[in-house]
């Protein structure tokens, strides 16, 4: 049996999927994938053309015409990825807060999610990808040969996401941190499709009990039980 091609990890906002993920993926070998950047970078070209977060057709519409590329970053900015919006560079500001306050009411619109799913299959498709998301287990990947589901309190995940903001010299306070994750985390988990959920195969991982290292071992050892 071959390792898993695909990895599925999957799990609330600030949780560390892209900590594991990345970290995974640097040591399998393998891309890492983040669907989230796909749906933040829809959500900064809306803002950009005028097209209203409630307007589905609009940025259906608009994510068709869209030519997004998720690439490996050459290591020297914060994010292990760049993405390219029309050839455009917009990493830098897919994680300001004016995103986080949009990006769910965005992702909540079938129609749009319908035009993101054929790119991240075609993405898994090429095999030795580590994609991470909220629906990436049950959506995206169903068969996705390893699934982790990764969450923490939402203590810890404010704290994180909190530090995340401050070291990128955005200014933010905990408490206002805490209530937009969670705003953010009811309308993940409380839309209709695709909502935020542990796939019944999916393997759970509580950060706030794991570091990272442990985190990654545990990863691996999942993968080689799937690759004796
Ligand atoms: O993972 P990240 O926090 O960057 O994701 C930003 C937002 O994108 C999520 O809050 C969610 O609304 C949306 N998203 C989604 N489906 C995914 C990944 C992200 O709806 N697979």
């Amino acid at each position: 049996m071959a390792p898993p091609s695909v990895i599925a990890i999957d799990g609330p906002a600030a949780a560390g999927k892209s900590a594991l993920a990345e970290r995974l993926a640097r040591a399998l070998g393998y891309v890492f994938f983040d669907s989230g950047a796909l749906y933040r970078a829809v959500t900064w070209a809306a803002h950009q053309h005028g097209v209203d977060p409630r307007d589905e057709a609009g940025l259906a519409n608009l994510a068709r015409r869209l030519d997004i590329r998720i690439e490996p970053s050459d290591g020297s900015g914060r994010h292990a990825y760049r993405v390219l919006v029309d050839g455009r560079d917009v990493t830098a500001s897919l994680f300001q807060p004016e995103i986080d306050a949009r990006v769910s009411v965005v992702s909540a619109h079938p129609r749009l999610r319908q035009v993101l799913l054929p790119l991240q299959r075609q993405i898994a498709a090429r095999g030795g990808v580590v994609m991470a998301g909220r629906d990436i287990g049950t959506v995206v990947l169903p068969d996705a040969p390893l699934k982790l589901f990764v969450r923490a309190g939402a203590a810890t995940r404010a704290g994180r996401r909190y530090e995340q903001l401050r070291r990128r010299g955005v200014d933010a306070d905990l408490a206002t941190v805490l209530a937009e994750m969670e705003r953010r985390d009811r309308l993940d988990s409380g839309r209709a499709v695709a909502p935020l959920a542990i796939a019944p195969d999916a393997v759970v991982i509580d950060s706030d009990q794991l570091s990272l290292d442990e985190e990654l071992a545990l990863a691996l050892r999942l993968v080689r039980q799937r690759d004796p």
